[in-house]
């Protein structure tokens, strides 16, 4: 169960969402109908500690789609099932600085870049071990709403958009059936990819994913240990390197917690055993991250002094909670 963090906490989240109110810069993802119609002033943010507790501003329970914040835990589906060499034998871990739908693959093994770019999100879906790309899907949900600690549901119109738009994504997956990377089949593995992309979550559900990761694979709401600390670990360590596409550097210089954001505006940070935070607005700079959720996570970061380089006794968040709980 999810318990009321102090209001220290939500008062800091409702501060900083109150104060970039003003914030709208940016312009909303256009490639599909679902996404450039949506409501551009939505702001949600929750957070959410490893034991559960919980605080949450703006609009933090309206559904969006996953899109590419469901690579985390499709890598983390894959890391469980082949081990760490098994995943690293078929995609790298080497940030790409170029867009995440690039055709770029390592010369001689044809392995994309690392797992958080569409071409290695691909292979991570292929690497999902199932006898059918159904049950592959249904293993991939099934990982997602552990994590959510909810059953989570797809939206059928995003994903049949997503389909109807794939050709670049179909084009990478056909480049890396040719190179070797690929091995399953190219529609097959496609419409696993597009629709974990389709999965509706909300702004709170992501501070609970998030919090699964920086508990070390254990749902704070669940109790359910989902995947290994050291599966957490390796997911969280891609997500530091490579999670924000091209802004990766900018952002662990600024914010320094592991992340992951996606076309739809939302974003996941986490911070091993502080924190997960969740965040949605959709209106994203050129790199394709949602400039409000930036903004805000700098807010609190500095705020919280919760970079993961940070000297242990500078980090405020544990002084706060524990003093909260005094
Ligand atoms: N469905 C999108 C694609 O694969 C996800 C992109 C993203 O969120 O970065 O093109």
């Amino acid at each position: 169960m999810l318990h009321d963090l102090p209001s220290v906490v939500t008062d800091e989240l409702q501060r900083v969402h109150d104060e970039l109110v003003q914030v709208n810069e940016g312009g909303l993802a256009d490639y599909i109908p679902p996404l450039s119609e949506v409501d551009p002033t939505l702001f949600g943010l929750a957070i959410c500690t490893p034991d559960g507790g919980f605080a949450a501003a703006g609009d933090h329970d309206v559904a969006f789609t996953l899109q590419s914040i469901s690579k985390c835990f499709t890598l983390a589906l894959a890391l469980v099932d082949h081990g760490l060499e098994g995943v690293l034998d078929r995609v790298g871990v080497e940030p790409s600085g170029e867009s995440y739908n690039a055709v770029s693959l390592e010369e001689g093994t044809g392995r994309p870049d690392n797992p958080m770019i569409n071409a290695g999100a691909i292979v991570t879906c292929s690497l999902v071990e199932a006898s059918s790309s159904a049950e592959r899907f249904d293993r991939v949900l099934g990982m997602l709403s552990s994590c959510a600690g909810r059953e989570l549901d797809v939206d059928e119109n995003v994903f049949e958009q997503e389909l109807a738009t794939a050709d670049r994504n179909r084009a990478l997956a056909y480049f890396m059936r040719s190179a070797g990377s690929l091995t399953t089949d190219v529609d097959e593995t496609l419409e696993v990819y597009l629709r974990q992309c389709a999965v509706l979550v909300t702004a709170g559900d992501l501070a609970v994913m998030a919090a699964t990761l920086a508990g070390g694979g254990r749902n704070p709401l669940t109790n359910e240990q989902v995947f290994s600390s050291t599966v957490a670990r390796h997911v969280l360590t891609i997500m530091a390197t490579c999670g924000m596409y091209d802004a990766s550097g900018q952002w662990l210089l600024r914010v320094g917690s592991p992340a992951k954001s996606g076309v739809s505006g939302g974003i996941i940070t986490a911070s091993p055993a502080q924190f997960g935070l969740g965040l949605y607005r959709p209106l994203l700079d050129d790199r394709g991250n949602s400039v409000r959720a930036v903004r805000a996570c700098e807010q609190l970061a500095e705020r919280f002094t919760w970079h993961a380089l940070a000297q242990p006794d500078d980090r405020q968040l544990p002084a706060v909670l524990d003093e909260a709980a005094d």
